[in-house]
């Protein structure tokens, strides 16, 4: 039965230090508590396993996103839309932002953190597959110091995990060695948000000329720890990807793992899934190889063009004619990563009149179609960009003209945002945020959002 509330403790100190020493002190008596979707939950059903409850919501320590050369270290108390929205974990961890999009709705993702996810310990956690196949370790602390721990080894067996009473997790470390491979993850639900998984997947694969390099796989919702496939990594690595490969992987899959039945689904059911599961994946991952091959080819004919026609032809990527003419002096560019890094490196070390001339090639936020100087080709984009924004009400739309006009005013030129996967309430967000930036930090902060676009049209450019 559920307690009156008046029969629990709530602390909420301000620094880590004050919550570790709160644990050390009295271990198992205190409860963390980080965004309180779990643990609330647990409240309601008269199942909390605790009286005393420690806030770590908020704390500076766990709110971090470090990253260095070989590493990304993501605070525990990041939530959802903080991996969301965060440019570096969507270009190389994208499997982590993947699952955070479908992890209950928009209210859960601003609060629930990835460090709650994995310490509740559910076999149907959305992130976990993902954390399993990225060779994760989790950074836990204490009043004892700091320790690594592969998070392969952390949940022992169903919701218990190597978590010492007075530990928390402090990071989720990863690292960089990702970039080349193919992402893919899959929920299945009753619905694609607000549901527990029936079975989720999530795969990595790398592809040598047709052969298949790498692979990784995992499953939730399937044992009572998110596990590893390895047994059908063992029987597809190596091999080309044909119809025979498929369905050995397909029965594989289907064999390895060890679902129950339950209410929301048969084990027979979850069996089945998974083989389907992995078969879909492996036929993506043979058409992204072709995508690729597709890529190459484009690239190959950009890069026998006359300079002025090849920044001709890439100039709606960006809207600066000198990145224009920078990026076509770079020729011959081999490959997409290639691609990307002269982006990058030509975009920052323009001047500022060159960032200026780029941003003006976009419409305001909330007209959507380009100035008419703009090439042909950025207007369409913008349309596609903006897309959200069109579909939003009346009164959103006019406090983004509102917020439109108080920034021109103040900055002398338009606001720039990455607007492509963003509702319009959470642009406006940014837009109000950005609004008290001064100058300097400003104009830093709309060229990062232009290279954002950058990236995002030039990937366009090369599937088209
Ligand atoms: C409506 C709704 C929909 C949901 N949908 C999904 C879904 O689709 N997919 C999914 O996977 N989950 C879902 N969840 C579950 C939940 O949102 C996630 O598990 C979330 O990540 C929990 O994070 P939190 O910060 O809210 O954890 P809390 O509830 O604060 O804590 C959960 C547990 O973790 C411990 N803890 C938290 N942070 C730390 C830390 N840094 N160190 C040590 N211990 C810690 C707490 O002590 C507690 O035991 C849903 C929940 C709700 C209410």
């Amino acid at each position: 039965m559920r307690a009156h509330p008046a029969e629990f403790e709530l602390l909420a100190p301000s620094t880590l230090p004050a919550v570790l020493s709160l644990l050390a002190h009295e271990p198992g008596e205190w409860l963390p508590i980080a965004g309180g979707t779990d643990v609330m939950v647990q409240y309601s059903a008269g199942k909390l396993p605790a009286r005393k409850l420690v806030s770590i919501w908020n704390l500076p320590e766990l709110r971090r996103i470090e990253i260095s050369a070989d590493e990304i270290h993501i605070g525990a108390g990041c939530t959802y839309s903080d991996l969301r929205e965060h440019e570096l974990i969507n270009r190389e961890f994208s499997l982590l932002s993947m699952s955070a999009s479908w992890t209950g709705g928009i209210a859960n993702q601003n609060r629930g953190t990835i460090g709650g996810n994995i310490v509740n310990a559910s076999p149907a956690a959305d992130s976990l597959p993902a954390l399993l196949l990225y060779d994760t370790e989790l950074l836990l602390v204490s009043v004892r110091g700091e320790r690594r721990l592969p998070y392969a080894n952390f949940h022992i067996t169903y919701r218990k995990t190597q978590l010492a009473p007075d530990e928390l997790i402090r990071a989720i470390c990863l690292k960089r060695q990702f970039s080349g491979y193919y992402a893919h993850a899959r929920k299945v639900g009753a619905r694609n948000a607000q549901a527990i998984a029936k079975v989720c997947l999530a795969g990595l694969g790398r592809l040598a000329g047709d052969i298949v390099d790498d692979v990784r796989l995992a499953v939730g919702s399937v044992a009572p720890v998110p596990l590893r496939l390895s047994e059908t990594e063992r029987i597809i690595k190596g091999k080309p990807i044909d119809p025979q490969l498929i369905q050995l992987a397909k029965t594989a899959a289907a064999a390895e793992v060890r679902p129950i039945d339950d209410i929301r689904s048969t084990s027979r059911y979850r069996s089945a899934v998974v083989g389907n599961l992995v078969a879909e994946f492996l036929q993506q991952l043979s058409a992204k190889n072709a995508q690729s091959e597709n890529k190459t080819k484009l690239l190959a004919q950009w890069n026998a063009l006359r300079p002025d026609k090849a920044a001709e032809e890439i100039l709606p990527c960006c809207g600066s004619k000198a990145w224009a003419r920078e990026m076509a002096a770079r020729r011959p560019i081999l490959d997409e990563a290639a691609l990307f890094a002269a982006c990058d490196d030509v975009w920052t070390t323009l001047p500022e009149s060159d960032w200026l001339e780029a941003f003006r090639s976009h419409p305001r936020i909330g007209d959507s179609h380009a100035p008419a100087a703009a090439p042909a080709q950025s207007s369409v984009w913008s349309s596609a960009e903006q897309q959200r924004v069109g579909a939003a009400g009346e009164d959103v739309k006019s406090a983004l003209a509102t917020g439109n006009r108080e920034y021109e005013q103040k900055f002398g030129r338009i606001f720039i945002v990455c607007a492509t996967g963003k509702s319009a309430p959470q642009i406006l967000d940014i837009l109000r945020r950005r609004l008290s930036n001064d100058e300097g930090t400003e104009l830093r902060e709309a060229a990062e959002q232009q290279r954002q676009i950058a990236h995002l049209r030039l990937r366009k450019w090369l599937s088209a």
